[in-house]
């Protein structure tokens, strides 16, 4: 019954009944890495449902805002409607290859949040570190500790090996930011695999001047800080370094490419308070985005909520099914209301 619904609501008739519900709220649309069907796939998105997604926001006559603009227009009071923005995190090379071309195709603007340490190309980022040491051992096992706590893996196939990769990583996420360097680094020694210096070739970032060919066809760049640690487990100093260093970086390199707008890494309220709001706002950054799933709103601009500004919820960028139509044509918004009355006390 649930999909007899959907199917009725997500019908190309009936979805545009729902746009009315866009006004005022604008879904800033997150993605990461765009995959390469062509050698196989990889990690991430397919460039070709995005291309279709891109195609099916020009047919209904959506505005494609930057995310400058779409600021602007919350800041200023202009009103949205019918409006979506996109950003993509971290400065995979990806972007570059197969990612900026498809959104050039549709005159699309897109921002892109760095990791600027990443693309100096003095560290690759941690969660590929951990995939890369556990995908080098095709069955094995390991065991480390962090003070009482043993956190124990064995895989003997790709599905077990998949689950390790992903516990060990949520696991990392929440240790400080010191612990977890060590225990990349005992986790590499435990399997006997050495971790290269520079990122192998899946895991490669972006060159600059790369990101300066991708200026000059309009894409903007933000801060995403330097290493990708999450913040809320890294002391003062590094946060301040983190968050100032990136955006410094940024501007050397983008120019006038480069957007105040600052991106927290993992970005969930658990990964970043009120020391990091503070870091991003004495930096000369204007505004922030989060991984909390919500749309941008007026009320985030409001002169009486500071700091609302400086979390900015986005939405995930889900290519299967109906999702992104739904996301982007009011439908969803819809939902999450009726889910609001049914059950007032959720989180919105
Ligand atoms: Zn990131």
């Amino acid at each position: 019954v649930k999909r007899l619904i959907r199917d009725a609501l997500t019908h190309p008739r009936v979805l545009p009944l729902a746009f009315p519900l866009t006004r005022g709220a604008t879904p800033v649309f997150m993605l990461h890495r765009f995959a390469d069907p062509a050698s196989g796939g990889g990690a991430g998105h397919d460039p070709d449902a995005l291309r279709a997604n891109l195609a099916w926001l020009r047919r209904h006559r959506f505005s494609l805002l930057s995310l400058a603009e779409l600021f602007d227009r919350l800041r200023s009071g202009e009103p949205v409607y019918k409006s979506v923005a996109f950003t993509v995190d971290d400065g995979f090379a990806d972007f570059a290859q197969r990612g900026q071309p498809v959104f050039a195709e549709f005159d699309c603007p897109v921002t892109v949040f760095l990791a600027t340490s990443f693309l100096d190309g003095h560290c690759w980022l941690w969660w590929n570190q951990v995939e890369y040491l556990v995908t080098a051992t095709r069955q094995g096992g390991v065991m480390l500790d962090h003070g009482p706590d043993r956190w124990e893996y064995r895989w003997s196939d790709r599905a077990g090996r998949d689950a390790a990769i992903l516990d060990i990583t949520e696991r990392l996420k929440r240790v400080p930011e010191a612990d977890k360097r060590a225990l990349i680094d005992r986790l590499g020694t435990a399997l006997d695999v050495p971790l290269p210096a520079t990122p192998p070739p899946d895991f490669t970032p972006m060159s600059w001047s790369e990101v300066r060919r991708c200026a000059r066809a309009g894409v903007t760049f933000g801060p995403h800080t330097r290493t990708h640690p999450v913040l809320s487990r890294t002391g003062d100093v590094q946060a301040a370094d983190e968050i100032a260093g990136s955006w410094r970086r940024v501007r050397d390199e983008a120019g006038n490419a480069a957007l105040p707008v600052f991106c927290y890494p993992n970005g969930d309220d658990d990964s970043f308070g009120e020391r990091d709001i503070r870091l991003v706002a004495e930096a000369g950054l204007t505004a922030a985005v989060s991984t909390n799933q919500g749309y941008a709103t007026r009320r985030l601009f409001l002169a009486g909520r500071p700091l609302a500004r400086f979390a900015v919820p986005r939405m995930p960028y889900i290519e299967e099914g109906t999702f992104f139509v739904q996301m982007a044509g009011g439908l969803e918004r819809a939902k999450r209301a009726l889910r609001r009355a049914v059950s007032p006390a959720r989180r919105r």
